[in-house]
């Protein structure tokens, strides 16, 4: 029994093992699955890359020159930050000889940037200058002018380009880009562009140009490869030697010894003409927690048995039966899990198709052919069957598609295209597909994909273009100036209303934003306007404003701001509308001055007069200051009116309004109160004294005679003050009272002369 015992108990440890063992084989799958997306993926999405770099040469070879704008535009299109992670910059770099670098220096200057040099400094056999880099902001300006040719690595990779006429990649540097944040481990994709492609003539390596390239910065560029929560480590060295000065990324800090590790994997690739060693590794957390639980059941289940015969004979007689069982279940396994995907696809309203690329049979399910409205037995199992359903608008490029993904020039299979329906009709279907199984020498064997209805969406898609086509038109000839203004001030797109208003061409506004001819004393407003639409407090604004045309000179507009956001509420532009109001507001502000001012003077009127009267009352009131009022009436003015004529009087009027003004503070209000009485407000007075020193100023203003025309006339003038005196605030009335019955006090004693106000004027006053 203790024989059978011990027997027992080590026949358990090793079903036990074997379990384990079971389930390592599964995680071991599962790890080379998750580690061979990982390396298809960059590869991918190297390639990808070194596609965008052949569509920026593009232009180059297209036309004799590339200016700076138009490398500008053609970058921004692609819109690098959001649609390629990992690209830190686009850039055109020159190749130079040392005979030319001074003239190169010039021309960049000349283009309006004169700090511009070539770095490093110092005597070199050949040079390059990075000459366009774009975003043109940040970090890589510091990449402007730099000689990458100066220094090694760049320089062998730079090399590597020219002579063999296609993409290189560089080792390990730490880039230009990031030198504010230290040295961080970064490549860079070289294309090199020749002489003769630009002229069409026949490549000779010797002619390089220059080269289209790419800085990457590793980290970013891994970040979208490795998922958050991969428990896969993944490295990768430069070449094939695996120690850390060659390491271009880890997604650990410091990389584990991966030979410790229960899951490894190394593999190198090719990328650009240069070898990746990329190496996986996974701790024992890489094991699936519910897949442990069966090495577990069998431990403690054969701990229970382990005393009963029963077991032995079981554990001696199954070993081979187990075996076959497994490969039999895990068979069934992949044919439901086959089946589910099928009927997965099939419930989501997916047409399935099953394509047999050596026999050329497809097999369509009943959701392909019900999809089109056909019964079953309508369609026949042959790939002629698509062919014959395409639109023939579509079929050019639908065959191409299909050519293209099966000789792997694309790696994705995605077509929409449009199928005819058994009623006649077009519907627009998304097909997608995967090659699955190839023959022994690689080519495709069997392909599986779906169709899908994407009619509504297309439908929409087509209707929204048309819309937007609409809006375009309306927007172009608005008669009203209309603009999409960026976050952050600049001017996105413009209409001809706007251009005219403001004197500019498109292209030179588009340079601008709006901060830069806002009028400085309207920006504040406009800022906090916008602000408070960004933050959604406000759904619209409207405000008076003025901008500054190309001449320098100012118009008014009425601004309509409102703001257009993006799906997830994220805001992405300001709409403006621009309505030039400047000859409103001139008239307005005509209209305005009249009310306020005496027309045959221009001098404020009493109108005015009283409201500047109530406002300096009021502050000398609060502040305790004093201020005087004079009234000024010219002695015997009917006479010249008389002698003369109203028109002469009238120029004595307006000759004196001008004598006055030429000697009164622009603090102070000179008024024209009515007839030949005018009102001068000194504001702020330390002493009555001032306002003594006021009155002979005014006297001295009219020293001069006035020419009638006629003859040369003595003006004499008589004025009235009074004194408004914080200890004893009187009132408004009160002081114009008082200052007119000093004046009727002068006008009885003689004229031509000045008085203050003094009790007891008042009552012998008119
Ligand atoms: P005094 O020395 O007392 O001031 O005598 P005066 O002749 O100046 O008479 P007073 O100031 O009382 O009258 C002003 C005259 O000015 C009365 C009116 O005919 C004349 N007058 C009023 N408005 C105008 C005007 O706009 N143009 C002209 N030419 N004369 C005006
Ligand atoms: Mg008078």
């Amino acid at each position: 029994m203790i024989g059978v015992l011990v027997m027992g108990t080590l026949l358990t440890l090793m079903a036990w093992q074997n379990a384990v063992n079971v389930v390592t084989e599964e995680d071991q799958a599962r790890f080379e699955q998750e580690t061979s997306d990982s390396l298809e993926l960059i590869q991918e999405r190297m390639q990808v890359y070194g596609q965008v770099l052949r569509g920026v040469k593009g232009p180059f070879v297209a036309s004799d020159s590339v200016s700076r704008e138009e490398f500008r535009a053609y970058t921004e299109e692609l819109d690098l930050e959001q649609t390629y992670p990992g690209i830190l910059g686009i850039a055109y770099a020159l190749k130079l000889q040392p005979a030319q670098l001074e003239q190169h220096i010039a021309s960049v200057r000349a283009e309006g940037f004169p700090q511009y040099s070539v770095s490093p400094e110092g005597e070199r056999d050949a040079y390059s200058a990075i000459l366009f880099i774009e975003p043109f902001r940040g970090n890589n300006l510091n990449a402007f002018g730099f000689d990458m040719y100066s220094e090694r690595v760049r320089r062998e990779a730079m090399d590597q380009a020219r002579v063999s006429g296609t993409l290189a990649l560089s080792g390990r540097v730490s880039l230009v880009q990031d030198a504010d944040r230290g040295p961080i481990a970064g490549v860079l994709l070289y294309l090199p562009l020749y002489e003769g492609e630009m002229t069409g003539t026949e490549i000779d390596t010797d002619e390089l140009l220059g080269w289209v390239y790419a800085p990457f910065s590793m980290d970013i560029l891994m970040e979208g490869i490795q998922l958050d929560g991969s428990r896969i480590a993944l490295t990768i060295y430069d070449g094939a030697d695996m120690s850390t000065d060659q390491r271009l990324y880890s997604s650990l800090n410091e990389p584990a010894r991966v030979e410790a590790q229960p899951f490894t994997r190394t593999e190198q690739i090719e990328i650009g003409q240069r070898t990746w060693t990329v190496s996986f590794s996974a701790d024992g957390s890489f094991i699936q927690p519910h897949e442990n639980t069966e090495p577990q059941a069998v431990l403690s289940v054969g701990a229970l048995f382990t005393v009963l015969m029963a077991v032995l004979t079981w554990a001696l007689a199954s070993g081979r039966e187990r075996a076959e069982a497994r490969a039999a279940e895990m068979n069934s396994e992949l044919r439901e899990t086959e089946f589910r995907w099928k009927s997965a696809l099939s419930g989501a309203g997916h047409g399935v198709w099953d394509w047999n690329n050596l026999t050329g049979d497809v097999h369509f399910n009943t959701e392909w052919k019900s999809m089109l409205g056909y019964a079953e037995d309508e369609i026949r199992n042959e790939f002629s069957e698509w062919r014959r359903l395409v639109h023939p608008l579509d079929l050019e490029r639908a065959e191409a598609a299909v050519t293209d993904f099966l000789s792997g020039k694309t790696r994705n299979f995605s077509l929409e295209h449009r199928l005819k329906c058994r009623d006649g009709s077009w519907r627009w279907i998304l097909g997608r597909g995967a090659i699955i199984s190839r023959t022994m020498d690689g080519k495709p064997a069997r392909t599986i994909g779906t169709h899908t209805d994407i009619h509504l969406q297309k439908s929409l898609e087509l209707a929204l273009s048309e819309s937007d086509q609409r809006f375009r038109g309306a927007f172009e000839s608005a008669a009203v100036g209309m603009a999409l203004v960026g976050l952050a001030g600049e001017w996105l797109e413009v209409n001809q209303a706007l251009l005219d208003m403001l004197q500019y061409d498109e292209d030179e506004l588009l340079k601008l934003t709006f901060q830069e001819i806002t009028h400085p004393d309207d920006l504040e407003l406009d800022l906090q306007h916008m602000e408070a639409l960004t933050a959604g407090r406000i759904p619209s604004y409207q405000m008076e404003k003025r901008y500054f045309c190309k001449d320098g000179s100012v118009i008014w507009v009425v601004l309509s701001g409102s703001m257009v956001r993006g799906g997830n509420g994220d805001p992405l532009h300001y709409i403006a509308q621009i309505e030039n109001i400047t000859e409103r507001k001139a008239l307005q502000q005509r209209v305005a001055h009249q009310a306020s001012h005496d027309e045959l003077t221009g001098l404020p009127n009493r109108r005015l007069l009283q409201e500047r009267l109530a406002q300096t009352l009021a502050l000398s009131r609060r502040h305790k200051r004093s201020f005087a009022l004079m009234f000024i009436d010219i002695d015997h003015f009917k006479h010249v009116n008389d002698e003369y004529g109203h028109d002469v009087g009238d120029d004595l009027l307006k000759w004196f309004a001008e004598q006055l003004s030429a000697v009164v503070r622009t603090s102070d209000t000179l008024a024209r109160q009515g007839g030949d009485e005018f009102v001068l407000l000194l504001s702020e007075i330390s002493a009555p004294d001032d306002a003594e020193l006021a009155a002979r100023k005014v006297f001295s203003a009219i020293r001069d005679e006035f020419d009638t025309g006629l003859s040369k006339l003595k003006v004499s003038i008589s004025i009235g003050i009074a004194i408004f005196d914080p200890q004893a605030p009187a009132s408004a009335q009160d002081l114009l009272q008082r200052a007119d019955s000093a004046l009727y006090q002068v006008k009885r004693s003689g004229r031509n002369n000045f008085r203050f106000f003094q009790q007891g004027d008042e009552l012998s006053g008119r």
